[in-house]
């Protein structure tokens, strides 16, 4: 339950009892100790980048090992791994996509379905010559779009995007017109944790006949998603992150089901032809959404996520939602006490409803805090410039956690005597 700190003495200092009562009242406080490591001393600010294992996942591990793959061997691709990436792919739909059965599949790398299906985009839309994106977008997507455009000679229409925000509506209606082909954005972007209007820039895209392919990797797990009820095309993410999928866990694609039946993506490989074992001339890609498959899927690498699925599922994205919501404001509220008399600047959205389920803090001297903060067991990330990025995973993460990281950024930040 709630880890208490201080109070045996009886002198906790006031924010210690604020947090301790924080967790006290939170209904998700318990399912932390599902979580391998969560009773260590170590503060983890980086669940968004790689969450933590759950305790159960070593148990799922083993019997694959024994069972599923020991004892079943090849038998098992057609007993269950050949329908995995499908079958996975729907509960990730029905738990945090808000996707219906049939679109979502898991496999490759974000990278790579990115690729394949920000490919497929442009071949959807042949006379429209530009993808419009923003300056802040993660590295990967910015870098596969700049070698999609110079693979299909399509030009880039980039938006200078706030660090602090991210892609708004008013920036999105004023570069997409005629010659979009599609707009590549991040819901939730990995900087700020500014929170995009998916519907919003979606109907405007489709107004103006062009598609839309949402980042979702620092929002999936954290934000709710609505994908089909907010018309999105294409869509991919992350599983390692606020799916504690572990490290090299597969990405997900989402592709509409109206759009199914044409999309055409470039690897085509035998795992999406239509019958893989009929390994016959030419490339006929299967009619649903296992076209988007390229090789062999990752099945062993999909086993950790469908944990955290059915804990989400479990707990609901609304009151994961909340748990966020409520984690991310007392960071701030700690910054303004302890950090913004100290010269930091909040570069994350003070709106909650603004804001996905990490805070960043911005001070000249943030890298070497962030180099300091590591040896004493407290683990954010550094993004340039200068920014703590404090990443707050809501089912692992305790108030009384965000309160001693922040302290610890305090102590280092303050001048000495
Ligand atoms: C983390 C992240 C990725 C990572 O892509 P990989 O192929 O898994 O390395 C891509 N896009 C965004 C927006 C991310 O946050």
């Amino acid at each position: 339950m709630t880890t208490s700190t201080g109070g045996a003495t009886g002198q906790s200092s006031g924010a210690a009892a604020r947090a301790e009562a924080l967790d006290h009242d939170d209904p998700l406080a318990a399912y932390r100790d599902r979580f391998v490591g969560a009773s260590s001393s170590l503060t983890y600010f980086d669940g968004n980048s790689l969450g933590r294992p759950l305790a159960v996942t070593a148990d799922r591990m083993g019997v694959f090992v024994e069972h599923e793959w020991g004892g079943r061997l090849i038998r098992g691709w057609d007993e269950q791994w050949m329908e995995l990436p499908l079958v996975v792919g729907d509960e990730l739909g029905l738990v945090c996509l808000g996707a219906a059965p049939g679109q979502v599949v898991v496999a490759d790398s974000t990278t790579v379905v990115l690729y394949k299906l920000l490919r497929a985009a442009v071949a959807a839309r042949p006379d429209r010559p530009e993808i419009v994106l923003d300056t802040d977008n993660f590295p990967t997507d910015r870098y596969v779009a700049e070698a999609v455009a110079r693979e299909c000679g399509l030009h880039l229409r980039w938006v200078e995007t706030d660090p602090a925000l991210g892609l708004t509506l008013e920036q999105a209606a004023s570069v997409v017109g005629p010659r979009t082909a599609v707009v590549l954005a991040s819901h939730v972007a990995y900087r700020s944790a500014y929170v995009a209007d998916v519907p919003g820039i979606t109907a405007l895209a489709h107004e103006a006949g062009a598609l839309v392919l949402w980042d979702l990797s620092h929002s999936v797990g954290s934000v709710p998603v609505e994908l089909d009820a907010w018309d999105v095309d294409l869509a991919v993410g992350c599983t390692y992150k606020y799916l504690n999928g572990g490290p090299g866990s597969p990405a997900f694609g989402y592709v509409a089901q109206r759009h199914l039946t044409e999309l055409d993506q470039p690897v085509s490989g035998w795992m999406g032809h239509a019958d893989p074992f009929a390994m016959g001339p030419g490339h006929t890609p299967d009619p649903g959404v296992r076209r988007l498959l390229s090789g062999t899927p990752p099945v062993l690498a999909m086993q950790p996520m469908r944990d955290m699925l059915a804990l989400v599922a479990a707990v609901g994205m609304p009151a994961v939602r909340a748990k966020s919501v409520g984690l991310t404001s007392y960071a701030i509220e700690l910054a303004d006490e302890l950090l913004l008399p100290l010269g930091v600047t909040l570069a994350s959205p003070r709106d909650a409803a603004q804001r996905g389920g990490h805070v960043t803090l911005v001070h000249p001297r943030m890298r070497e805090v962030v180099a300091a903060l590591w040896k004493r067991d407290v683990i954010p990330d550094y993004r340039d410039p200068g920014g703590l990025r404090i990443g707050l995973s809501p089912l692992s993460t305790s108030y009384d956690e965000v309160r001693r990281g922040l302290e610890e950024v305090a102590a280092l930040l303050r001048p000495g005597p």
